[in-house]
């Protein structure tokens, strides 16, 4: 498996982030949890609601994490289930 870098473009931003970005590359992005080096901006939605996100994939992974869970707690409500986010 090949890997070719998906863009040589490298975004200054270190927020507000929007559809120009996409495909970009953050060179160095320090939070309070740390300094991530390198991240793709990348565009992505859920599926359940529609919801969509454009930023670094590191946050992309946290916003479809997040939506997951949160629709999997709906889901079980549906069920009628009391003891809220259980699996
Ligand atoms: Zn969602």
């Amino acid at each position: 498996m090949t890997q070719e870098p998906v863009s040589d473009e490298v975004c200054t931003k270190t927020e507000g982030w929007d559809h120009d970005d996409i495909g970009k590359r953050i060179e160095k992005r320090v939070t309070a949890n740390g300094t991530y080096y390198n991240e793709l901006i990348v565009n992505v939605f859920c599926q359940m609601c529609g919801a969509e996100f454009i930023g670094p994939s590191r946050e992309a992974g946290g916003f479809l994490g997040g939506h997951e869970c949160l629709h999997a707690w709906e889901f079980n409500q549906v069920l009628s289930r009391d003891d809220g986010l259980t699996e």
